[in-house]
């Protein structure tokens, strides 16, 4: 007979894992498969995010920052550093072990709440089944049967026909995290998160790094102030970053990589790199998700269809994370996966898709919730603004962190926050506020009348509140 659960989850990056999760600590009988395998041949929990993706690009990010602080600069200070050496194979063993005692405190939780575990492939099958077949060589697949299904297989690097990977000389953000040793001259295709944020470790640790880009608009995501701020500091950093750029090929030979491409003003260049990253976004993993006869749907773009609250267009069946729809970002897979969860027990539940928070570890840091103002400017939109550069905050010079500013949009009539935008040291840090405030619907004047410990770097965003009435105190209104 089919082994039976309650809910059987196909992935277990951050969506996936923290799904089942929850679905146990709820009293479902709950399965998870997943069939991740790392660089070491050996399984592990926790998707892109845990192993590839979140964790060790912060992990080389702390560790490249660390390392490029201490090579001078800090005599402001009163601290002269004397020689600093880069050992690149202990950087990697950081990011290993972090990645590692995450990985498996996942399996520690997946036992302590009693969730099978599945290392393998799940193929979700017609009338509530799912096809598990076994990593382990030799072991069969088998049926299983579950009242509740939830796909979160997540996604995969795009590629593009003009620069094919090798796995050696070009690579994906996986590749990019691997380098045993620092290229001298590194290429990236793509200066969004991924290209900005290892692009950035590499810098740190020496190579010179130039970005393609194709759009002509430096981050079109984001706020159009805190994108030019950005773009000029990441240039004075040494990123070379070229916009309004078409790949036309990238061919490897031996150990080096010739880019041809077109420049933003139509003429024709030759980029010679030792590596060459390619990162220009990644797409819906569904690849063998689901047989033919469940009818599963998928939309244009190739992501599982489901409706507000993660509904696929099959009876008992779910999707989160990645593979649908939304920004890809864990936190919002994870939320995904918590709601559905508690759908499936009975309660109510909830994601706030317009107000998930975007980080771009850079230094300084990119954040942002909610709108744009480019967005309200587009929209008609009848909104204020309140800024307060970091340079202004007692704490950012006390830490030496100047560079950077808070933005605040509110919805003139209501003075209700409607976007918060942050370029500068701790960003990521500072966002929450925003968010916590965005949730309550808060107005700037709520946020205003808040005390701010003295001396933070939150007392950045209380500023701009302030401003946002054109009664900062700490700068001209
Ligand atoms: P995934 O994490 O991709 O997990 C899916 C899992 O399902 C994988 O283990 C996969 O092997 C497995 N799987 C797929 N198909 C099947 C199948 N048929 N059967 C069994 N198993 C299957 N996001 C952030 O929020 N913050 C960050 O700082 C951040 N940094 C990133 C840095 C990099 C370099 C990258 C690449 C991504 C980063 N992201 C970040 C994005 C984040 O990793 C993803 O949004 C997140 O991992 C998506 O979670 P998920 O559970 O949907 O999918
Ligand atoms: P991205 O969408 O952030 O950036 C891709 C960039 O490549 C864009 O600027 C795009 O204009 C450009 N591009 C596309 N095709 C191109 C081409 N042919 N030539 C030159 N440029 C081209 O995607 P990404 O950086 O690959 O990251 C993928 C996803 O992973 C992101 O959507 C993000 O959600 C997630 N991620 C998040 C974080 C984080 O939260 N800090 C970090 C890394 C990745």
């Amino acid at each position: 007979m089919a082994k039976q659960f309650d809910v059987v989850v196909i992935g277990a990056g951050p969506a996936g894992y923290v799904a089942a999760i929850r679905c146990a600590q709820l009293g479902l009988k709950t399965a998870c498969i997943d069939d991740w395998v790392g660089l070491d041949g050996k399984t592990a929990l926790g998707g892109t995010c845990l192993n590839a993706g979140c964790i060790p690009s912060k992990a080389l990010l702390e560790a490249s920052e660390t390392y490029h602080r201490m090579q001078g600069g800090m005599e402001d200070f009163g601290v002269i550093t004397g020689e600093v050496k880069l050992d690149l194979a202990g950087m990697h063993g950081h990011k290993d072990r972090v990645v590692k005692s995450l990985t498996s405190g996942i399996e520690g939780l997946f036992k302590s709440n009693k969730i099978t575990r599945l290392e393998g492939r799940g193929k979700l099958l017609s009338n509530s089944k799912v096809e598990f077949a076994p990593l382990k060589k030799g072991a069969k697949a088998e049926e299983i049967e579950a009242e509740h299904i939830i796909l979160a297989s997540g996604s995969v690097p795009v590629d593009i026909d003009a620069a094919p990977m090798n796995g050696e000389t070009i690579v994906d953000s996986w590749g990019a995290l691997e380098f045993q040793e620092v290229p001298k001259k590194l290429g990236v295709i793509g200066a969004g998160v991924i290209g900005l944020e290892l692009g950035s470790v590499w810098r740190r640790l020496g190579s010179e790094v130039v970005l393609l880009e194709a759009q002509d608009r430096f981050l079109s995501f984001a706020d159009k102030d805190i994108a030019r701020h950005a773009l000029k500091s990441f240039e004075k950093q040494g990123l070379d970053i070229k916009l309004g750029c078409r790949v036309l090929s990238a061919s490897a030979s031996g150990k080096s990589v010739t880019v041809e491409y077109q420049d933003g003003d139509g003429k024709k260049q030759t980029l010679k790199v030792d590596r060459l990253i390619v990162s220009v976004g990644r797409r819906p993993n569904t690849d063998g998700l689901a047989a033919e006869e469940s009818g599963l749907q998928t939309d244009e773009k190739g992501y599982v269809d489901i409706d507000d609250n993660c509904r696929t267009n099959l009876p008992g069946v779910y999707a989160v994370g990645d593979v649908v729809r939304g920004p890809m970002l864990a936190h919002k897979g994870s939320e995904e996966g918590v709601a559905v969860a508690e759908t499936i027990a009975g309660h109510v539940a909830h994601v706030n898709y317009d107000v998930i928070p975007s980080v771009i570890y850079t230094h300084p840091e990119i954040a942002w919730v909610g709108k744009s103002e480019d967005a309200l400017k587009s929209a008609d939109a009848d909104y204020r603004v309140g800024t307060f550069p970091y340079a202004a905050a007692g704490r950012a010079r006390a830490m030496g962190q100047t560079e950077g500013l808070v933005k605040i949009l509110t919805d003139a009539p209501t003075d209700r926050i409607i976007g918060v935008h942050i370029f500068g040291h701790a960003a990521s840090e500072l966002i929450a506020e925003a968010v916590v405030a965005m949730e309550f619907g808060a107005s700037s004047e709520d946020l205003a009348r808040i005390v701010h410990a003295h001396p933070t770097l939150s007392e950045a965003v209380h500023e701009a509140a302030l401003a946002v009435d054109k009664r900062a105190i700490h700068k001209k209104n």
